[in-house]
């Protein structure tokens, strides 16, 4: 029989998360009860895929039904170099948490972190202006560059950022550019002095790190402040932001925005991140 005759098989599309490991990805809890909810024939599967295979791994996947795949730790920043076409915000950032293998077979890489966290600023703060006020970052690692960036899109006048090592928020500055101000590890607290937003992109006040331990006498009670950390919610630099008064917002709607853009890519449905959706991650 010629393949001519060949019925049309209909493709359930398929699409995943790559890391190594990637047990701990709660991406296919969040794709899984999207695809449950609006009805759609696909799947979402963690892919724990060894650096050595990562090259690999991106030829075959697209053979094998998949339309695209998040990219979680080790393989944010390889896949930048096994890509086609870059997002200007992904080669900013450096890394990319997207990627879309599109039918002509090229793959595509986006970074939708910033996005994720605006978003989720946005939603929970709604009256929250970026634009009016100073915003200051804690820590220089591979998050806080996506929500420099996405911060200064948004508009802040200014954006003071400190780090642990110094040299990796000053690297921030030199490709960023002057509206970065790189303030000392130890100035921390002399850095909110007077800022719209604050954040914590650093890893501590995780569960089982030590507190970001910063004095916040001089953050305004006027300022939001919210945290990448998302395990606890509550985190001990939210909770005592919240008791000087100010409004907090908690690190996993940023997550949960993440993934809409790849969602809507993948599956053709824009979902949307609310109530429902953060139960069904946190259960
Ligand atoms: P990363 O690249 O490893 O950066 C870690 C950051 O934390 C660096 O600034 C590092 O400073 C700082 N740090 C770590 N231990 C420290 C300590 N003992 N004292 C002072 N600073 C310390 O990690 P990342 O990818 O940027 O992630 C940072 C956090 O954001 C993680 O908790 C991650 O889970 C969270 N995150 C959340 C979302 C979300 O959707 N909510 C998305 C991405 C990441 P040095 O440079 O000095 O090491």
């Amino acid at each position: 029989m010629s393949d001519t005759l060949t019925p049309e098989i209909p493709q359930i599309p398929l699409a995943g998360v790559i890391g190594w490991p990637v047990a701990h990805s709660r991406s296919p809890l969040l794709h899984g009860h999207w695809l449950k909810r609006y009805g759609i024939k696909g799947h979402y599967v963690p892919l724990a895929i060894r650096p050595e295979h990562l090259a690999e791994a991106l030829r075959v996947l697209p053979k094998a039904g998949f339309v695209g795949v998040n990219v979680t730790i080790p393989h944010k920043e390889a896949v930048l170099a096994l890509a086609d076409v870059v997002t200007d915000r992904a080669a900013l950032i450096g890394a990319a948490n997207t990627l879309i293998f599109r039918p002509d077979g090229k793959i595509h890489a986006d970074n939708t972190d910033g996005y994720g966290f605006i978003a989720n600023l946005r939603q929970n703060a709604p009256d929250w202006h970026p634009e009016r006020a100073t915003a200051a970052v804690i820590g220089a690692g591979g998050a806080a560059r996506a929500v420099v960036a996405s911060l200064l899109d948004a508009g802040v006048p200014e954006l003071r950022i400190a780090n642990r090592t110094r040299l990796r928020a000053e690297q921030i500055r030199n490709e960023f550019g002057a509206r970065v101000v790189v303030y000392d590890w130890g100035q921390v607290g002399n850095m909110l002095e007077g800022v719209g937003t604050a954040v914590n992109a650093t890893s501590l006040g995780m569960d089982g790190k030590a507190a970001l331990r910063v004095p916040l006498d001089a953050l305004p009670a006027t300022a939001l402040a919210t945290d990448l950390v998302y395990t606890p919610l509550d985190t001990p630099f939210l909770i005592e932001a919240r008791e000087r008064g100010c409004r907090t917002v908690d690190g996993l709607g940023m997550l949960l925005h993440q993934a809409a853009p790849g969602f809507e890519r993948w599956f053709g449905h824009k979902p949307e991140v609310d109530e429902e959706l953060r139960a069904a991650v946190l259960a």
